[in-house]
């Protein structure tokens, strides 16, 4: 699938299988998704521009590099507030806006309750980051605000995706690269996917 990326590597599958697991409750739910989080960031910030820079040691001088653009996190609430804090800890000098994106139970399309952001998203690398890409409505109205308020480049950060979210997102967004640790099998009548890992809200929260 061009533009997804399905991170492999050992220890993000070991701790989403952990995450999958229905006997992992909230506490374990929120640190392992933590751990998962920081580790699928390496790889979804390998292409950040960077800009060579010249910098002196106590001994001598030495060429090195700083990122070109500044970063801006997007978790959409209330799921994406599992994996922040742990990409923050990584990307400190990051700025965070939050995108507060509800699905109505019977259309399941996707309804904006907050909208936080900074004004002008042009000169900003934006991460938008939600655990479950699922139908796609949600992925898709958020990256139309990103849009309208000038993003250019994004880079969406999922734990589990479903093929249809993947295609939605797509058919709007073709060159959006989509970073993800598993694309699933596919959705069910409500909209969740199969296999999952249920409601990650819910079970972040405890709810
Ligand atoms: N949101 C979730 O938290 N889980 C799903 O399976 C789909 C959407």
């Amino acid at each position: 699938m061009e533009h997804v990326t399905v991170i492999t590597h050992p220890l993000v599958q070991h701790n989403l299988t952990r995450l999958r697991d229905r006997r992992t409750g909230p506490q374990e739910f929120r640190r392992v998704l933590g751990e998962v989080a920081a580790l699928m960031l390496y790889e979804a910030t390998r292409s950040f521009a960077v800009e060579p820079v010249s910098v002196k040691t106590p001994l001598a001088p030495a060429r090195g590099f700083h990122l070109s653009r500044e970063v801006v996190l997007v978790p959409v609430l209330r799921a994406g507030l599992g994996m922040l804090d742990s990409i923050l800890q990584l990307i400190p000098h990051a700025r965070v806006g939050f995108i507060g994106l509800k699905r109505k139970e019977t259309t399941l399309r996707a309804m904006f309750y907050h909208k936080s952001l900074p004004p002008d998203l042009r000169r900003f690398e934006v991460i938008l980051i939600d655990p479950m890409l699922a139908t796609g409505g949600s992925a898709v109205a958020a990256m139309d605000l990103l849009a309208e308020l000038g993003a250019e480049r994004v880079r969406l950060v999922n734990l589990v995706a479903a093929p249809e979210g993947i295609r939605k997102v797509h058919s709007r967004y073709p060159s959006l690269p989509i970073f993800t640790a598993a694309v699933d099998q596919r959705l069910n009548q409500k909209g969740y996917i199969l296999p999952g890992l249920g409601d990650a809200g819910d079970r972040l929260f405890g709810v």
